[in-house]
C-alpha cells in the first residue's frame, strides 16, 4: 500500500482494514452497539466486505438489497446479496423495483430525460430510506469507499455545486428531517483494497460492471483520480480528508432547504411532489402509452 508506506501479509492486512473502518466510526461518531443498523447491499465487492468488517467488529448489521432490474446483472447481483447473508446467517430485506414499486431502471431511463445512473441513485437514497424509516431503523450505513467519495468530491468542486459540498459528508444527521441517520465507514478504504480484502475473506461478489455504467462521469473521474494517485500516493486521501477537515467547516453554514411531505407518499421532499414520485409517474405514462415531458 504505497500511500500508506507499508506491505500486509493477509491477515495483516484484513486487521488494518478492520481498524481503518473501527477508526471511521469512532473519529465520526456514527455509531455505536446500540444503534438499529442497516446497511444498503449491492452484491458488490464494497458492501459486503463493509457487512463482514462490521459482523467482526461485533455490530449488528441488517442488509437490505435493492433489486434495479438491469436484467441478469441485477439477478447475478441479488444472488451474491442472498448467498452471503444465508452463508453467514444474517438477516436480508428485499425490494424489488419492478416488483414493488412497477418500473425498472432501465424504463426509468428510457421515460425521463435522467441517465440510468441518476435515475438509478434516485430510486435507491428513496428504497433505502423509505426501508429504513418503516422497519425502525435508525442508522443507515452505506458502502462508499475512499474512490467513491473523492470522485463525488471532484465532481462537486468542478461544477461548485455548493449545496452538495455543504451536504458532502460521512454522517448525515437527517433524523430531525424524517431521514435515517446516513454513514459511510468506509471511506478511509480505496477500492482496490476493498476488492483485495473481499479476495483474501473468501467474499464471492458481483465482478461484472453494468451494463448501464456507460457514460458514467464519476468512473470517469475516478480513472483520472487514480492515475494522479500513481505519481503522487495518498493524493485521493489527502484530497478528501483535507476537504472534510478544512472545508466541511466553511460550507456547512449554507442553509438547508426547508422540507415538506410529498403528496403523493408523504416522503420528506422540498417541492409538492417528491423526485421519486415523478419519476415513478413518468414510468407509469410511458407504460400506458402517454408522453412525458422529462
Ligand atoms: Fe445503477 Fe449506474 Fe451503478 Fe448501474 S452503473 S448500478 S445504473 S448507478
Ligand atoms: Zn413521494
Amino acid at each position: 500500500m504505497r500511500r500508506h508506506n507499508a506491505a500486509f501479509c493477509g491477515e495483516h492486512f484484513v486487521d488494518h482494514i478492520r481498524r481503518q473502518v473501527q477508526r471511521t466510526i469512532d473519529d465520526f461518531d456514527m455509531f455505536d452497539h446500540d444503534d438499529s443498523l442497516l446497511l444498503g447491499v449491492s452484491g458488490g465487492k464494497d458492501s459486503l466486505a463493509l457487512w463482514d468488517v462490521l459482523t467482526d467488529l461485533g455490530y449488528e448489521v441488517d442488509g437490505v438489497n435493492l433489486e434495479l432490474g438491469i436484467g441478469p446483472y441485477s439477478e447475478d447481483s441479488t444472488g451474491y446479496s442472498r448467498r452471503f447473508a444465508h452463508e453467514r446467517g444474517l438477516r436480508l430485506l428485499e425490494v424489488d423495483l419492478g416488483r414493488d414499486y412497477g418500473f425498472t431502471i432501465p424504463v426509468a431511463a428510457a421515460s425521463t430525460s435522467r441517465t440510468a445512473c441518476s435515475a438509478c441513485g434516485l430510486s435507491k437514497r428513496y428504497v433505502l430510506n423509505h426501508v429504513a424509516r418503516t422497519h425502525g431503523y435508525n442508522v443507515l450505513v452505506m458502502g462508499h469507499n475512499l474512490d467513491d467519495e473523492a470522485a463525488t468530491l471532484f465532481s462537486n468542486v468542478t461544477n461548485w455545486n455548493i449545496d452538495y459540498l455543504a451536504r458532502q459528508h460521512p454522517v448525515l444527521q437527517e433524523s430531525d428531517r424524517g431521514l435515517a441517520r446516513k454513514v459511510k465507514p468506509l471511506i478511509r478504504v480505496a477500492e482496490r483494497e476493498t476488492a483485495a480484502y473481499a479476495v483474501i475473506r473468501g467474499i464471492d461478489y458481483e465482478i461484472d460492471e453494468c451494463p448501464m455504467a456507460a457514460g458514467n462521469t464519476l468512473n470517469q473521474i475516478k480513472e483520472h483520480l487514480n492515475a494522479m494517485e500513481h505519481t503522487s500516493p495518498g493524493m485521493k486521501q489527502r484530497f478528501l480528508f483535507g476537504f472534510l477537515e478544512r472545508g466541511t467547516p466553511v460550507f456547512r453554514g449554507e442553509p438547508r432547504p426547508v422540507l415538506d411531505a410529498c403528496d403523493v407518499c408523504g416522503s420528506p421532499t422540498t417541492g409538492d411532489v417528491c423526485a421519486f414520485c415523478k419519476l415513478r409517474a413518468a414510468t407509469q405514462r410511458t407504460e400506458s402509452g402517454e408522453d412525458d415531458d422529462g
